[in-house]
């Protein structure tokens, strides 16, 4: 039988230093991390962005179907994904956890496994965090703070009419990666006896158990000298998202079905599920690519990546948010996607 060491044996001190004794800094500028009442950054003339994400055992995770080290990086990435989101990179991370005694010492190093791979990967610092006692569930809170050149972080209010609007990377994956495990899970319960086909899936399951932050695109930027006019990662799905540039700019948009980046693999699970692959991508979430928007005087720059899309324009307000689908029609964008699809 696997060891199963007891929370309780080590005692909340004991279990922190056990789950921090190896950290290494990797940045100049964490001065001072876990041991003290608090962490100590220097940003060096740097501007600071912070960003904090809560996840919520039964909301946002399931653990019938959610490796701990899948989690414990997934709960790192999405914040690192705000951080580069505002166009600067992350530097150090604090990671609190309310941890039931179902839990053993084992279960919360798998999950620091995780946390410590996205760590390394991204180049952050785990300089903090908090650790207390679940009656419910496994709850995670993360904060990450990042630095970026002063005036150079980009808002999702300053989008100017006629600039491109532009995806990285492929949309709805995840969303499919959901419904697949979703769909196994519930199969499984009615009949524990039948194993979960998720062959050929890796591409939809991977989008949705271990996301990774665009911090390709931010470097991209950097190298060519592009700053986007607005900027946001998408979190809740394409049409949700890119409302909120639209209502903060005080702007509409106009988008182009045949444009909206799907992945191969994607577009075969929508299929087998009767779902709508633009569907998907507009209204499904958790895909973590970044959505911005450019002059159109930068286009040129543009075609060298080919992680990025174009997939419409920013249009005067009183234009509303329209997406013109394959067909020809034009929709009104909602928060809800295709739902609503209403002809206009
Ligand atoms: P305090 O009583 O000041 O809140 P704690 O005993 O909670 O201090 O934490 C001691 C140190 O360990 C602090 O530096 C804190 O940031 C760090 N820490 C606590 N829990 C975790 C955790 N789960 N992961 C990483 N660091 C942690
Ligand atoms: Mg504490």
């Amino acid at each position: 039988m696997e060891q199963r060491t007891e929370i309780s044996s080590l005692g909340e001190f004991g279990l922190i230093d056990h789950l921090t004794k190896n950290i290494e800094f990797q940045n100049a500028s964490s001065i001072l991390g876990v041991g003290d009442d608090a962490a100590v950054i220097d940003h060096y003339g740097k501007q600071t962005v912070i960003t904090t994400d809560m996840l919520v055992e039964g909301v946002h995770f399931d653990l019938m179907y959610t490796p701990l080290k899948h989690l414990g990086y997934k709960s790192i990435v999405v914040n690192l994904s705000d951080i580069y989101a505002m166009n600067a990179h992350p530097t150090q991370v604090t990671m609190s956890i309310a941890v039931s005694n179902k839990f053993s010492v084992e279960a919360l190093d798998e999950f620091y496994d995780g946390v410590y791979a996205a760590c390394e990967k991204y180049g952050v610092d785990l300089v903090g965090g908090d650790t207390c006692t679940s009656r419910g569930g496994f709850v995670i809170s993360v904060t990450a703070l990042g630095e970026v050149v002063p005036e150079q972080f980009v808002k999702r209010s300053t989008a100017q009419k006629g600039d491109l609007i532009c995806v990285s990377g492929f949309l709805g994956g995840s969303f499919l990666g959901l419904t697949l495990l979703e769909r196994e899970k519930k199969i499984w319960l009615e009949n524990p006896q039948i194993q979960p086909d998720l062959e050929n899936e890796d591409y939809i399951v991977g989008r949705l158990l271990k996301p990774e932050a665009r911090r390709d695109i931010i470097a991209f930027f950097t190298d060519k000298e592009i700053k986007p006019t607005a900027m946001m990662d998408i979190s809740d799905g394409l049409s949700s998202d890119i409302l909120h540039i639209c209502t903060q700019s005080g702007l509409g948009c106009m988008l182009y079905e045949e444009k909206i980046p799907i992945h191969e693999d994607a577009r075969q699970a929508a299929f087998k599920f009767g779902l709508d692959p633009t569907a998907c991508a507009l209204s499904g979430g958790e895909d973590y690519e970044l959505l911005f928007t450019l002059p159109q005087s930068e286009y040129d720059k543009l075609v060298l990546n080919e992680q990025i899309s174009v997939i419409g324009y920013m249009t005067e307000a009183e234009a509303g948010s329209h997406i013109l689908t394959k067909g020809g029609n034009k929709f009104k964008i909602t928060a809800q996607g295709w739902n609503a699809f209403k002809e206009q």
